[in-house]
């Protein structure tokens, strides 16, 4: 009886298996140079494998097919003037991907290497996290090859309101909600709202997070992601009776996520000893000095390389890639997709990290996640680590809905509950699914999970 028990779930298992595979190989075929995406979906397939063994029934009603592509893809000329009156293209992108539970909401990338296999990547990411949220928001992304480094104020303006003429067509509160992401920031966002307003006619706060508050921002949202990131290492820590108390540890980036997550990670008694830039990383053995990281990078926008100057007992050192050879407790990768390969994550296992919460998308490759599992570390996913930050976009929309602003503390506190209830629904769902603890598979699961069902009862659309 156990052995036919055994050998029935073995074949559900393998029809699992050939299904996934099967979908995995299309896409590949269908778009060969979208490598960023590909990753992305193998590393969400493999967790998926347990659920359609599990509920063969979900074979033939095309989920994954469906979730593979997106609902819209928008791509748009962008033209505007530089300061020496040259026009200049660059390429606007805006992928709706899936609205099975709300309206699309995810960030916008200005960066040159934003093309369609990025942003589709960050698309199909966002599906799954903002389901882990626990709120009522679909999956979306988009950006731009526009490289806002070096560029004047004026040019940053033209450039975003060329951006926002087309982009207006596409968004609005109950449609598509984007925010920033790498390269757009408060500044950004303003502009944008401004022209939105301007081409729309009316005053619509709903239609972009990361506000400025005084026009509808909400407190908070500028910390969410990183105050977020270590709420939930946090759990992570105290689920193994761990606590973040004095942890050394590594963050790399010295923007807007990193920047809040060495904060709170501080606050907490953690000392923060490398963050760093795409051009290099500081090593300062008695703890970064956030306010001088935080100068150079927010208001200055200068290099990171700038603060031996003030302190000059810390070190720099050229390319950012070297930040994971530093010995520490914890690594935050908070910059980018793929800054830690297969090597990277070996080098920190020698180094004895012990937990990585992962502040970026996608920032480990899928070799390094290996290393990170099989090596026994606790490792948090993007998708669940760095959720905070649209989970409190996703209040500051309430909050324009119902036109009332709430303390600091109080949204802190819902950002707080939110990553504790994320921690648990991942476990949770690893648990359910014979995984205990891996929290790729429990946070995919979980993410899915919701998504599906909606698209279920919503019949095939
Ligand atoms: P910022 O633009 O504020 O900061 C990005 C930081 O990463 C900068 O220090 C930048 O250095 C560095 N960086 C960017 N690209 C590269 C690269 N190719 N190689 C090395 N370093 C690089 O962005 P955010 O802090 O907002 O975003 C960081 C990550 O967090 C991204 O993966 C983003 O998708 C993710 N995220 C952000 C959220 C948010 O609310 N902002 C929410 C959820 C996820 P330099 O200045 O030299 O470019």
């Amino acid at each position: 009886m156990n052995t036919t028990l055994e050998m029935s779930k073995q074949t559900e298992l393998q029809t699992a298996k050939n299904y996934v595979e099967q979908v995995y190989r299309t896409i590949k075929k269908r778009d060969p140079h979208e490598v960023e995406f590909h990753q992305a979906v193998k590393e969400i397939f493999d967790s998926l494998v347990l659920v359609f063994a599990k509920h063969p029934e979900f074979i033939g009603k095309g989920l994954l097919e469906r979730l593979v592509e997106p609902e819209r893809v928008i791509t748009f000329r962008v033209s505007w003037v530089d300061d020496q009156g040259k026009t200049q293209v660059n390429r606007g992108f805006r992928v709706q991907f899936n609205s099975a539970i709300g309206p699309y909401k995810g960030g916008l990338r200005f960066h040159p290497s934003v093309n369609t296999s990025v942003t589709k990547f960050l698309g199909f990411e966002q599906i799954f996290k903002n389901s882990l949220t626990g709120q009522q928001i679909g999956g979306g992304k988009g950006g731009s090859d526009f490289d806002p480094k070096g560029k004047s104020d004026g040019e940053v303006m033209r450039f975003t309101q060329s951006f926002m003429t087309e982009l207006s067509k596409h968004i609005g509160s109950d449609v598509d909600v984007p925010a920033g992401d790498i390269g757009v920031g408060s500044r950004e966002i303003g502009y944008l709202f401004g022209q939105y307003k301007r081409m729309r006619g009316n005053f619509e706060p709903g239609v972009l997070t990361g506000k400025g508050l005084e026009y509808g921002g909400s407190l908070a949202r500028t910390q969410a992601t990183g105050y977020g990131a270590i709420y939930f290492v946090k759990e992570m820590l105290k689920n193994k009776g761990l606590s973040l108390e004095g942890q050394t540890v590594v963050v790399s980036g010295s923007g807007n996520v990193s920047i809040y997550a060495i904060e709170k990670a501080t606050e907490l008694g953690v000392k923060v000893v490398a963050c760093s830039d795409s051009d290099g990383y500081i090593y300062d053995e008695s703890g970064i000095n956030l306010d001088t990281v935080r100068r150079l990078k927010e208001i200055e926008r200068a290099r990171i390389s700038e603060y031996v100057i003030e302190h000059p007992t810390a070190q720099y050192i050229e390319g950012c890639s070297g930040i994971w050879t530093l010995p520490c407790d914890i690594a935050l990768p908070c910059a980018t997709q793929n800054e830690i390969n297969e090597e990277a994550a070996k080098r920190l296992v020698l180094g004895g990290v012990k937990a990585v919460g992962e502040g970026a998308n996608m920032p480990s490759s899928l070799e390094a996640i290996e290393v990170f599992l099989e090596n026994g570390v606790l490792f948090g996913p993007g998708k669940a680590v760095n959720a905070g930050g649209v989970a409190v976009s996703s209040l500051e929309m309430a909050q324009n809905q119902s036109g009332v602003s709430w303390s600091f503390e109080k949204v802190d506190r819902k950002l707080h509950k939110i990553m504790e209830d994320i921690f648990q629904r991942s476990l949770r769902a690893s648990e359910e699914y014979g995984h205990p603890g891996n929290l790729v598979i429990g946070a995919n699961i979980a993410g899915f999970n919701k998504v599906a069902k909606a698209m279920l009862a919503q019949g095939v659309i």
